[in-house]
């Protein structure tokens, strides 16, 4: 089951998530759209921050001074209330993660340079360092992305990766073909840092598949429009 409200043929077009509905925060995800963060200003009132992404393992802390400034970073942290983070997105994995306990909110960017750098994980030990963050506390929710079904990768990456064993499952083979599985991916490196099962959610609609509802980069090339995955704690909770 998916655990997403989705708004395809209404205006403003999101996907959210319901079950962060119990929290004080909101979270959403666009569908395609010329302008994301006009859409997100409009909808919400909010003006997302989101970084400049280059496929790293690099995570931010996004505070209320230092927000102006656009990071090189694929990963976001924030504890302040009313700061909205966010990542964009075209196939890659948009992650958003809640600390319940701590009030403590991340967005992560994960295409399979992210993966294989472990930014997902890197970021649950940075929450669990500097905030103390504890697994069970947390909530983790991943966007639509381009699906196993799609996503064909070299064998030099499937050599790579395979060897260890939290990737050793993300693999399917057909017909000589290797394709990846990026939610899968991403799922056992929550689960290596404890994460619950039942509170990961995951949003498997496939990016490349789904042409009328995502943009897509193995689909449009360069040119391809972003979408954004993004979360907020609420002002004066
Ligand atoms: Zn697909």
């Amino acid at each position: 089951m998916i655990p997403f409200i989705f708004f395809p043929n209404k205006k403003p077009k999101f996907i959210i998530n319901k079950k962060f509905k119990r929290f004080d925060i909101k979270e959403g995800f666009t569908l395609k759209t010329k302008n994301p963060y006009k859409l997100i200003k409009k909808y919400f009132n909010i003006n997302v921050y989101t970084g400049k992404q280059i496929h790293s393992d690099k995570i931010k802390i996004i505070t209320e001074k230092n927000r102006i400034k656009k990071f090189k970073a694929d990963a976001f942290i924030t504890d302040k209330d009313g700061i909205a983070i966010g990542v964009r997105v075209a196939d890659c994995v948009g992650t958003v993660i809640f600390d319940k306990k701590n009030k403590i909110i991340a967005a992560v960017h994960s295409g399979w340079r992210g993966i294989a750098n472990k930014i997902i994980a890197k970021t649950i030990k940075k929450m669990k360092k500097i905030y103390k963050t504890k697994p069970d506390d947390l909530i983790v929710s991943m966007s639509p992305a381009i699906g196993k079904c799609c996503y064909e990768i070299g064998y030099d990456l499937f050599n790579k990766l395979k060897k260890q064993k939290v990737f050793s499952n993300i693999f399917e083979k057909r017909q000589n073909k290797i394709y990846m599985d990026l939610h899968k991916a991403n799922l056992n490196l929550l689960l290596k840092e404890k994460v619950k099962r039942k509170n990961i959610y995951i949003n498997n609609m496939c990016t490349y598949c789904n042409k009328n509802l995502f943009f897509s980069y193995r689909r449009e090339g360069e040119k391809a429009g972003r979408m954004i995955y993004f979360i907020m704690l609420k002002k004066g909770k």
